[in-house]
């Protein structure tokens, strides 16, 4: 096997560009689909302040790599979920990084700074780990994002991860998460822009360029995933890619592409600030209040409320930014009403 840049000897081979690298050129190439992503979408301007959001896994790690090594102004956003072990392997790993690289990073920890952790969430609370899990990190990395005077939220979502969520969100036409699918969703009032530069880039793919870039990550997956919907989909998605190479792209890539665009036209409902916190919801608290309230057994609401179930029937409608904006989570209630929009350059 042969680069097809330089036609030394290859390294890795990409089914689905019919090619093969150099350790050199396939390092080029992730970073030419990066760069490629973030044109197309606007993804990030220069001058820009960017948040990349970082677990200690390939894909975020790689994506912090890869922003410093663009020369975008990165910090680095680490999340303490208070997973036990795999949280505390996580916390080291990306210290080490932004050590080694001199780079900054913004610390929030779960239990240090909302009063639980995801394991107890996932025990007490009504929503699934995963579901409580994700709304958490939402949350935080729109309100870290704002505090430290952010421009934009960076993720490491790759095209495993978007393709799985677009087979899971069509598999039950939800039609408002099927709109929402863009890589790069606007900044609104109260919310910063996100985006996910890693998007046309597979799992395989940001694996073996950590892996060539000589960067070290947490391995193994969260320990409370298995068994989740959306390694499930993922797992079909990779059955059909074994046989026929390039569906995963075609059918993620090709949906903004061509597909998105049919599902747009829906309006954005009205968001209000949450009461407890501010951040913009469409009922009177906003789903992080909600479910932090209810996992740490308090009230919400002023004195003057008269009970519980008046104010959860309040809240029956709400629709709240955090899934507004990513509502990706397979086993998370859809969001309610017409959540619809639109990117600045949407296809
Ligand atoms: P996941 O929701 O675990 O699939 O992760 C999706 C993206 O969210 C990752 O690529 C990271 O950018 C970010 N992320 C996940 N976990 C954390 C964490 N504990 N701290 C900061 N960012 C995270
Ligand atoms: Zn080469
Ligand atoms: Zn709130």
């Amino acid at each position: 096997m042969k680069c097809r840049s330089c036609r030394g000897p290859a390294v890795i081979e990409v089914p689905r560009h019919h090619a093969a690298f150099c350790a050199e050129h396939f390092v080029a190439m992730v970073r030419g689909q990066v760069e490629r992503a973030i044109r197309r979408y606007r993804m990030l301007e220069r001058g820009d302040r960017v948040l990349v959001a970082v677990s200690g896994g390939k894909d975020s790690l790689a994506l912090w790599d890869l922003l410093l090594g663009l020369g975008y102004d990165v910090s680095g956003l680490y999340l303490g979920l208070g997973i036990g072990d795999y949280s505390a392997r996580s916390h080291d790993v990306v210290r080490r990084f932004a050590d080694d690289r001199g780079a900054p990073l913004v610390e929030v920890d779960l239990a240090r700074d909302h009063g639980y952790d995801v394991p107890t969430a996932g025990r007490v609370g009504s929503r699934s780990t995963c579901a409580v899990c994700g709304l958490s990190k939402r949350y935080v990395f729109n309100r870290a994002a704002l505090d430290g005077g952010f421009d934009v939220v960076a993720t490491g979502h790759n095209l495993d991860d978007e393709a799985a969520t677009l087979l899971g969100n069509t598999l039950r036409w939800e039609t408002a998460s099927i709109a929402r699918r863009s890589p790069a969703l606007p900044a609104a009032d109260g919310l910063v822009r996100k985006v996910k530069p890693l998007h046309r880039v597979s799992e395989l793919e940001t694996a073996a360029y950590a892996f060539l870039r000589g960067i070290e990550y947490v391995v193994e997956e969260c320990p409370l995933v298995a068994g989740n919907t959306q390694l499930r989909y993922k797992e079909a998605m990779n059955a059909i890619e074994r046989t026929s190479p390039g569906t995963k792209a075609q059918f993620f890539l090709g949906f903004l592409e061509r597909g998105s665009a049919l599902f747009a036209g829906e309006d954005r409902p009205v968001l209000g600030p949450c009461e407890r916190c501010g951040q913009p919801t469409t009922g009177r608290f906003c789903a992080f209040c909600r479910a932090r309230a209810q996992i740490l057994g308090e009230r919400l609401g002023s004195p003057r409320d008269p009970s519980d179930r008046e104010v959860a029937e309040a809240l029956a409608d709400e629709v709240l930014p955090v899934e507004l904006y990513d509502g990706d989570r397979p086993d998370e209630p859809a969001a309610v009403g017409s959540t619809g929009r639109r990117d600045r350059d949407a296809p």
